[in-house]
Order: structure tokens, then sequence, then C-alpha cells
């Protein structure tokens, strides 16, 4: 990979995790093979004793997913990186290989969903627990901290309320008490955020997000730092069996050379609807962190070199309005998911978080008129254009 270290990000989007293949193909081939052949018995028996480089099982390594994932571990800055069949594929690996029982785990409260769900009533199965709280609040994390505390788990910005944690400070107080500091990136991507620049461990993604961008793949990764934790994931990875497969791998690989652009246009997009949002008389509230009003906007200005693609906005009309809207739009599609080329809405309080019932949604800050918006590609006039017509009527 040494070809392209000093190529700036968006360059780096198009050349990463290239190899030389036969017949010259100027992108990486799809091995779709589960097997390889091996040239006799002293070559299989040279790659089961690993001194042989080369391919044995494509649920241990396969020459197109090591292409997408060497292509990620240079956007993040990492040593390697591994692929994985989904966002918590990558999740419960990590936690898998890092995690004993009688270890505690200090977790964001503003977590994605089921990443709190696996904590809570799996991982608690086998001994591990868990304390949530609010990272983005200064001294929380510390406050959490154990004797017994192995992983400081940050999802940074993170929903619903567009929550930023400062990554820098969730290292030091983490690294101080013998803890290592995993961040799901998803929201941001390497072209926006690189937390390794910041002390943190582990770097994971649903790449079914941005990374992959084009709402057609589930998958997810692991970035780490150095090959002691390398291959004590990539072991765990081969057990447990939760790989991504070369096809998805091909079409990850393909959303990554167009990452860099992509993104510009999801956060130039995104600036300008939270500012049409924002004067909205409709609208009681935006929550983007391109907006001096976001409560941790200086220190995304630290972290990340621009504020993404996802808003949070609350309708003064509650749960009436909030539905109105979702029957009334017509470009915005009316989903779950993000980071697609498309912009996606959805409103929590009738859709993801119906059944906690409105209670338990108000104690997690899931307010009744809250929408999320996944802003897309499109031209932004056009996805004004929608939301004005479907707010008039909401
Ligand atoms: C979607 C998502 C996940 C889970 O990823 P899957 O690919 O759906 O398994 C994890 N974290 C965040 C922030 C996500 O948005």
């Amino acid at each position: 990979m040494s070809y392209n270290k000093n190529l700036q990000f968006g360059s780096k989007c198009v050349h990463s995790g290239m190899s030389e293949y036969e017949f010259g193909p100027v992108v990486p081939p799809i091995y779709q093979t589960s097997t390889f052949k091996f040239e006799s018995a002293e070559h299989g028996a040279a790659l089961f004793k690993g001194e042989a480089d080369g391919y044995i099982y494509t649920r241990m390594k396969n020459p197109t997913i090591e292409a997408m994932e060497n292509a990620i571990a240079e956007l993040e800055g990492g040593h390697k990186a591994l692929g994985c069949a989904s966002g918590m594929s990558a999740i419960s690996t990590v936690f898998i290989s890092l995690l004993q029982s009688g270890d505690h785990v200090v977790c964001s409260k503003s977590v994605y969903g089921p990443t709190l769900t696996l904590l809570q009533t799996i991982m608690s199965k086998f001994g591990v627990e868990s304390t949530f709280v609010d990272t983005d609040v200064e001294g929380a994390i510390e406050k959490a901290i154990k004797t017994n505390t192995k992983i400081v788990y940050v999802e940074t910005p993170a929903n619903p309320m567009i929550t930023i944690t400062d990554l820098e400070a969730a290292s030091r107080i983490a690294h101080k008490n013998g803890a290592l500091v995993v961040v799901d990136n998803t929201f941001m991507s390497p072209a926006l955020q690189q937390p390794f620049k910041f002390g943190v461990d582990v770097v994971l993604h649903s790449m079914t997000k941005f990374l992959n961008g084009h709402a057609d793949v589930v998958a997810g990764i692991i970035v780490v730092k150095d090959e002691d934790m390398y291959m004590k994931m990539r072991k765990t990875l081969n057990q447990h069996g939760g790989v991504i497969d070369p096809f998805n791998s091909f079409l990850v690989h393909r959303g990554l050379k167009t990452l860099s652009i992509r993104m510009q246009r999801h956060c130039e997009n995104s600036q300008l609807i939270a500012e049409y949002l924002l004067n909205h008389p409709k609208v009681k509230w935006v929550r983007y962190p391109g907006l001096k009003s976001h409560p941790n906007y200086e220190v995304g200005l630290k972290q990340h070199s621009a504020p993404g693609g996802m808003i949070s906005f609350e309708l003064k009309g509650g749960f009436k309005a909030g539905e109105v809207l979702m029957n009334s739009v017509k470009l915005c599609t009316l989903a779950v998911s993000l980071g697609g080329v498309e912009t996606l809405i959805q409103h929590p309080a009738s859709m993801t978080h119906l059944s906690m019932g409105a209670e338990a949604r108000m104690d997690a800050g899931i307010t009744e008129g809250l929408v999320r918006l996944s802003v897309g590609i499109e031209n932004v006039k056009d996805i004004i254009d929608d939301l004005e017509q479907a707010l008039s009527k909401s």
C-alpha cells in the first residue's frame, strides 16, 4: 500500500486497496469462490502453518475482501481492517474479542439501538456489565469508569440528538484507567473524521451507510492499529463467522471511490437544509453539527472536518405533524437507515421507537415531533422544495 501514502484523501478513495491481478484489471476482480486449490500437499501444509502466504478458505481470507479491507484501513489511517457481514457483526466481534466475564463497559447512552441491546441482553449473559452515560457531557465517562472497565464505547455523532463526544478527552480518560476506546464512526466516515488521530484504539463502521453509500449492501468493518489486535480480532471472526462475502466487498470498494465527493455533497446539502429548517415557522428546533446552536459545536470543529449528512428536527405540531409530514413527502424516501445517495426521512415516535411507548420515548429524548433526515446528494433545491410542500401540510 506504500505507493499511495502521500496522496490526498479523495485520490486515496479512488486508488487505495488495489493490487496486481492476472490480466491487469483496474478494479479488484470478484473472487466468488468459497475455497482455494493447493498446489500440493506441502503447499497446503505450509499455508496452514502460516509459512506460505496465500488463500485457503473465504471465511479466513479472500482477495476481493482483502482489497476492500486494505482500502478502508488506509482511509482510516489504521494498520489493518476486518470485513464483517454487518455493522452489528463488527460490533459483536469487537466485544467478544476484547471482553470476558467480570469485565465492565462504559457506553454512550445515545448509541445505535441494537448495540445497546447487545450489551444489555447478550453480553450481560456472559458476565459483562455495562453502564450507559451521556459521553458528550464532560466528566461523565470518568465518573462511570470502574476498576474492571475494559472498554469505553463511543458513537459520535449519535442519534437521536446528533450528540458529539470529545474523542481526545474520551481516549485520555480511558487510557489513564487502563481501558480501550472503541469508536463507531458510521455517521462521519473517514472522509470527515479519523478517530485514530485522537488516540482511540479501535474504529468500526456499519458500511451499510456512508462507506458503501448506495443503500444496496449490509456490511460492517473493524479497523485496528496494530498486528496483535488484528490477530485477536481475526481469530474471533474466523470462529464466530460473521464475515463479509466477496460480492458485497466488491460493491463497498466501488462505493468507496466516490466517498470523498459524496460526503462533500452530503455536507453542502445538509448545511443549507439545516438553515432552511431553522427558519421554518413549523419547526421548533434543529440539531446539526454545522449549526452554532449545537451544544458541542466547538468539540465538533476540533474533530471532524465537516458536519456530515444527518439532521434531527422537532415539529411544533408533535406526533400528528410527524405522521402528516411522513405521508406528504414525495422526493424524500420514507425509510430507516442512512448514508445513501437518496434522502431518507423517518419519524422515530411512529416508527423505530413506536413500541417503546410515549413515556419511555420521553426518557430517551425521543420527542413526539422528532424527525430524522439522512440528507442525500440530490440537488438541494429539490429536497428543500419537497420539505416545503410537505411541511405546508403538517
Ligand atoms: C446501522 C448502524 C449500525 C449497525 O449496522 P448494520 O450494518 O445495520 O448491522 C451500527 N451503528 C450505527 C451508527 C449505525 O447507523
